[in-house]
């Protein structure tokens, strides 16, 4: 059965072939898969697979080939997100429940069924946080996925302070650089083999190396390449570079190491945001793991999104003073970092200003994630006078005892850009909510027709 995939914001589906405006019947998503079952010479009936009607569909609203597709997973108190683009599917993090796996298995169930396996790209975790990390070990440990390469930060996790090292991260050294008295986080890793020679010495925390055990097993089973730590320093994410035949390009903007490229794999510590004024202020082992998120730009035709982890003010201050005059970060899609912390900087949301902000976040934690002055900001620095704020809470739909989980959707077929959430009553007729980037306002069409009007008045 040949494919086709929606070409507009808003694919509309019509009763008949005939496709008259008050025929329509439900619409789809830019870039969603339909299934032709039949044709006339403008027109194709579909199959839309379970979202919402099928009917019929004008030949001049489809494609042929897959578009860019994001998914924003509401996992609760976490991030999840899902890359899917012509070159295949990338994970990037997935915590901290198996909420995150069995979404996979519930979007990947007709692959699962016809093919029997999931091929993915590449796991990223942006930073080993196990609201990041955690829910992708039954992902590894599945036998149905089978994965390219996992890349991470290159920080380790221990249960608390390991014998022979002084955090609880490694061994920290303090240094004077350019007068100044820093600390440096030395102990690091990349490989699988490094991983297994800390699992080997027992002291990480039990859920990180779960998820090294699990990636151990994958590739011991021929499921899974290899891992390596990503920095700065590899520009791009391999097999997303400039050089590579794909769609789909990814920058690595951080994180920023000491050293240059050819020296070790050293962080700077950084300390709590109150304490960035002090002469020489303690590590803050969260500050220190958070802020080294890896920071990636996707490119896809003139669209940009950029996701990077859990980043802080300390670790905005050094992004900003590394990249100087230049701004890599200036994006049309955000995702907000970490959930939506208080913890800031309004000089870098300057630098992203994107039109579309993005918080993933849950309830039942002491956080309070999105708070109310990061969501304030990050709407403040946005592009246009529409801007559009998405969150995995506000997508979230409760009622009675039943908990629809939120998503958000991000489209692009490096033209036009669409972001979406599911209504959150919707029936087989109206399934989305759906937004065109830039986002105009929903009634801008009728205001220009009231001002012409009055014009002629
Ligand atoms: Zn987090």
């Amino acid at each position: 059965m040949a494919s086709v995939y929606g070409n507009k914001p808003e694919t509309k589906l019509y009763e008949t072939s005939k496709t008259r405006r008050n025929e329509v019947v439900n619409h789809v998503l830019l870039g969603t898969r339909l299934d032709v079952l039949d044709e006339t010479s403008k027109a194709y009936r579909v199959d839309s697979r379970g979202l919402g009607r099928s009917g019929w569909v004008k030949k001049s609203d489809v494609r042929n080939t897959p578009v860019l597709k994001m998914f924003f997973v509401d996992v609760g108190q976490g991030d999840g997100a899902i890359i899917e683009s012509p070159e295949g599917i990338i994970l990037l993090d997935g915590g901290p429940t198996s909420k995150y796996y069995h979404f996979l298995l519930h979007r990947y169930k007709r692959i699962l069924q016809e093919e029997g396996k999931v091929n993915i790209k590449a796991i990223i975790m942006s930073h080993p946080d196990w609201d990041h990390f955690n829910g992708l070990t039954p992902v590894l440990n599945d036998k149905r996925f089978h994965i390219g390469n996992i890349y991470h930060n290159g920080i380790i996790r221990y249960d608390k302070r390991p014998p022979g090292r002084n955090s609880e991260i490694g061994t920290v050294e303090e240094r004077v650089i350019n007068g100044k008295t820093k600390k440096i986080l030395t102990e690091t890793f990349s490989t699988l083999d490094d991983a297994q020679a800390l699992i080997n010495e027992g002291f990480l925390m039990t859920t990180f190396s779960g998820f090294w055990e699990a990636a151990i097993t994958a590739k011991s089973e021929g499921r899974l390449n290899g891992a390596k730590c990503i920095t700065v320093h590899d520009k791009m994410l391999p097999g997303y570079t400039d050089t590579d035949n794909t769609e789909l390009k990814i920058d690595v903007l951080g994180p920023i190491t000491v050293g240059g490229p050819t020296d070790d794999l050293e962080y700077l510590g950084f300390p709590d945001a109150e304490d960035i004024a002090k002469e020489n202020p303690s590590l803050s082992e969260s500050h220190t793991i958070n802020g080294h998120s890896l920071i990636l730009k996707f490119r896809y035709g003139k669209h940009s999104m950029l996701l990077g982890g859990d980043l802080n003010i300390p670790s905005e201050l050094n992004l900003l003073e590394y990249y100087g005059d230049e701004n890599p970060f200036r994006v049309d899609v955000a995702k907000s970092c970490h959930h939506g912390s208080s913890d800031y900087l309004v000089d870098y949301l300057k630098q992203v200003k994107p039109q579309v902000n993005v918080v993933s976040s849950g309830d039942n934690k002491s956080y309070d994630h999105p708070m109310s002055d990061a969501v304030g900001a990050s709407c403040r620095h946005t592009r246009g006078s529409h801007p559009l704020f998405f969150s995995t809470e506000i997508a979230r739909a409760v009622s009675g005892r039943t908990v629809h989980y939120g998503l958000i959707n991000l489209r692009s077929n490096g033209k036009v850009l669409a972001m979406a959430q599911m209504k959150e009553q919707h029936n087989r007729k109206d399934v989305w909510d759906s937004y065109t980037v830039p986002w105009r306002g929903k009634f801008n069409h009728e205001i220009r027709e009231y001002r012409k009007n009055k014009e002629h008045d």
